[in-house]
């Protein structure tokens, strides 16, 4: 939420509180909201839902003494698939789900990062059982928190760590460090997805002007889930951004059309779950009327960006003015718009011509995810 008017911060804060909504651990040097993949519990091809195991582990550092004042911020996801579509490669701790002799567990990724110098990260495990994610997680944290970079800013995430130490030595630091952590064993409930819907009162208009827009949305924004009789509906939300009255609006058509859930991605979009495949000439009528009917979602077209000069006080380039043609972009070399992982990506930099400095960008081009937990970076 961006413009919040100094002063009216704790009400804003008290406000969130009574939807369980938390401000707590969103920034600072502490372990950072918990992602995963937008589409967990509803994916045709996961061997389980991870939605449940993300929310635990947010829970579980939340106000956690170990994580309040560590040297850097602390990131992890949760991939429900080997698609990998959370990219734990670049995440301090990455989990992507998986199935070993009928137990739950997860191929467990450790010590990724993009930015100025983007690492992948190292496999911990092929194969860790759920119940040992959270007490493998403290530990990891709480040699970080022991041991990472404190002075200098730019060094002082988990994968310089990971790096200065190497990464069996870093591993018997946390088999060490397993020794202290409260909990030996951490089980997780995880009960399967149950949608709860609400009798939304939207008029429910079914009549379609343009078919061929509507046949090309329902391509490429609508998909299969693994719940027989829903889909699950993609929204492009251009560089991310809605306004107050959009999001009123939305809200009545999620009541109407959709379990009373909905994902915000990586991606910077929306997912709805849990739609009736006979409603979605009414729901792309509803989206239309709202300016979200954009087709092409998750597509070349549909376009990740930082901020940038906009609000980002460390921005050098305006991201979202680049963002109207191009693919992945961030204001700066911190690879919030995630430049460096993308087919096309541009980083706001300076060049300077005589006693001028001049805003510019630098190109970097053939970075992907490979799936499982491998990727490529891009190149300058
Ligand atoms: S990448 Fe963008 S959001 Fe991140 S620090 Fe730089 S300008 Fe700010």
């Amino acid at each position: 939420i961006h413009y919040v008017s100094l002063d009216r911060t704790p009400q804003l804060w008290e406000e969130l509180e009574k939807d369980q909504i938390t401000l707590r651990e969103a920034c600072g040097n502490t372990v950072r909201n918990v992602t995963g993949s937008p589409m967990a519990g509803v994916d045709p091809n996961e061997p389980f839902d991870v939605s449940p195991y993300a929310h635990a582990t947010f829970e579980y550092f939340l106000r956690n003494p170990i994580s309040q004042d560590m040297g850097r911020k602390f990131k992890m996801a949760f991939s429900s698939t080997d698609a990998d579509d959370a990219l734990t490669y670049m995440h301090d701790l990455g989990f992507i789900a998986k199935i070993k002799d009928g137990e739950r567990g997860f191929k467990v990724m450790l010590g990724g990062g993009l930015g100025s110098q983007p690492l992948p990260a190292f496999v911990a495990y092929e194969f860790l059982p759920t119940n040992q994610i959270l007490p493998f997680a403290e530990a990891v944290v709480r040699v970080f928190d022991r041991y990472g970079e404190r002075a200098k800013r730019n060094k002082a995430r988990l994968k310089f760590l990971v790096a200065d130490l190497g990464f069996e030595a870093f591993m018997q630091w946390v088999n060490v460090e397993r020794l202290a952590t409260k909990h030996k064993i951490f089980e997780i409930e995880a009960p399967e997805s149950s949608p709860v819907f609400l009798a939304g009162d939207w008029v429910k208009d079914q009549t379609i002007d343009d078919v061929k827009a509507f046949e090309i949305w329902k391509q490429t924004n609508v998909f299969a889930q693994k719940q027989t009789g829903f889909v699950a509906v993609g929204i492009r939300v251009p560089l991310g951004d809605f306004t107050t009255a959009t999001a009123r609006e939305l809200a009545k058509v999620v009541d109407a059309f959709a379990a009373d859930d909905i994902r915000l991605t990586l991606t910077q979009n929306i997912v709805l779950r849990f739609v009736k495949p006979d409603d979605l000439p009414a729901l792309y009528n509803a989206l239309k009327s709202i300016g979200l009917n954009a087709p092409g979602y998750e597509s070349p077209v549909d376009i990740t960006a930082c901020p940038g000069t906009d609000t980002c006080n460390l921005g050098i380039a305006s991201s979202t003015g680049l963002a109207v043609e191009l693919e992945r972009i961030s204001g700066c070399m911190n690879a919030c718009g995630q430049h460096n992982m993308a087919d096309i990506g541009f980083q706001g930099m300076t060049v300077k011509a005589g006693v001028k400095i001049a805003p510019a960008s630098q190109v970097l081009l053939g970075g992907r995810p490979l799936g499982d937990g491998q990727a490529v970076f891009s190149d300058k």
